[in-house]
């Protein structure tokens, strides 16, 4: 238990909300959710997916092709010039086609964004998946394609703000949080973290769920190698580079897991610049992926775990239906938007390429399944219909939001933590029916 929270325990009377999900009375700051018609809200949520879902077409298309050429371009460009010497801009452009093959066209094509108006060409259930091959030819990063489809189209977004939620940085960062250590250290801690977190953290954490995953899907409950029961505390924490053993051996996560992008981005690709080009260019081609490799650690930092961070979105104790009044509801609360582009202009398009496009998560959220082009259009749809039900949306420059992050990580503030006894009982569902049943096929669909 943090301090903060036996700081809210301890408390006599009335408890205030916010840091308590035992709370009694509702902060200022908490009362909008005592006038939230949720059904009302709901239905204005619902209707606009499928307005936005029967729209996608050609044009939604033509503006994901668009999207991979800019980052395969990058890609292109930031190869053909990082040999002759080592420079920014080759290692910029390095970084921003590897943040974008994942965070825009991987995570929208894994959302099945592109099933239906790609006539097959972008489907989730191939993206990736089932060889190697697959995996090299359409996103090869340190995560394993599978182990991301469980771990975030699964288990984020269905139980986001929750304990289940491995994203939930405020409870993966406990240890730090609560740490007698100087602040100083705190923020060397999460300095290493920022560089570093993709391969140190995130492929061994996805790869875990899609080991628990595939436990569970045989009706097997997870124990250890002595056959003792797993504790909820250890399925909850998060898996390192280092915690080999318990979930997978280190032959998996290094050669299975990590092995390939190791071995083309610091083996192959430099050696082939070499080969063809000299020594230097051998070097030079060596320095600058491992460069590009930390600026794209940040880069991905930046706007993927920002995106639910901060002293002012919520956490939630219990869990929800998935396409419930609640769970649209803490899509919201829970999320926060960074600047967005004007629809269909270049610059709009360039503003949310070097977000990741990840500036829409609010509707992204909302449904997971549309494409990049429906979240520009959606975005000021969405704003209205929260003003309208007096639903906190929250946007703010990625860089504000970045502080707020790393002062959660720090422990320097908290979440807020949404009342219990304020939830819409209605849409509650236990909490270890739903950890226990990952569901096998994407419910929250906009089309639904
Ligand atoms: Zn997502």
């Amino acid at each position: 238990m943090s301090s903060v929270e036996k700081e809210a325990v301890a408390t006599d009377g009335p408890v205030v909300s916010g840091k308590s999900y035992d709370a009694t009375v509702l902060a200022p700051e908490d009362a909008w959710i005592a006038g939230v018609d949720h059904e009302a809200f709901k239905s204005d949520i619902r209707a606009l997916g499928k307005e936005l879902h029967a729209q996608q077409g050609p044009a939604d298309l033509a503006h994901l092709n668009k999207i991979i050429l800019w980052s395969r371009m990058s890609m292109v460009v930031g190869f053909a010039t990082m040999w002759y010497c080592i420079n920014p801009i080759s290692i910029y452009l390095l970084s921003l086609g590897c943040m974008t093959r994942w965070a825009i066209i991987a995570h929208h094509i894994c959302h099945g964004g592109f099933d239906k108006c790609s006539e097959g060409k972008y489907n989730r259930f191939k993206f990736g998946v089932g060889s190697l091959y697959r995996r090299c030819a359409d996103w090869l990063d340190w995560m394993l394609v599978e182990a991301w489809n469980v771990e975030h189209n699964q288990l984020h977004h269905y139980h986001l703000g929750e304990l289940q939620d491995p994203d939930l940085v405020e409870s993966n960062l406990a240890p730090i949080r609560d740490a007698k250590s100087s602040m100083a250290s705190k923020y060397a801690t999460v300095g290493f973290f920022i560089m570093t977190w993709k391969w140190f953290y995130y492929a061994p954490n996805t790869f875990k769920m899609l080991k628990l995953h595939e436990i569970r899907r045989k009706g097997q409950v997870p124990k250890y190698k002595n056959g003792k029961l797993m504790t909820s505390r250890r399925l909850e924490a998060p898996a390192m580079a280092y915690s080999t053993g318990v979930f997978f051996s280190a032959a998996e996560l290094y050669g299975r897991v990590l092995g390939p992008f190791f071995f083309r981005n610091f083996v192959l690709i430099p050696a082939i610049a070499g080969l063809a080009l000299g020594y230097n260019a051998w070097f030079n081609s060596l320095v600058s992926m491992v460069l590009a490799e930390w600026l794209s650690n940040a880069h991905s930092f930046l706007n993927i775990v920002t995106n639910h961070t901060g002293y002012d979105l919520y956490r939630f104790d219990a869990a929800c239906e998935p396409r419930s009044a609640t769970f649209y509801m803490r899509q919201v609360i829970s999320s926060a938007n960074f600047t967005t582009g004007e629809v269909g202009t270049f610059w709009g398009d360039l503003n949310d390429f070097t977000h990741g496009w990840l500036n829409y998560q609010v509707e992204h959220h909302l449904w997971p399944d549309l494409s990049m082009l429906s979240y520009q259009k959606a975005a000021p749809l969405v704003k209205a219909i929260c003003k309208k039900h007096n639903v906190p949306y929250i946007q703010e420059s990625v860089w504000i939001r970045l502080k707020k992050t790393v002062d959660i990580m720090v422990g320097k503030t908290s979440m807020r933590k949404f009342p219990n006894a304020w939830e819409h009982a209605p849409d509650l569902t236990s909490k270890k029916e739903a950890v226990e049943s990952q569901p096998l096929e994407q419910k929250i669909s906009a089309a639904n």
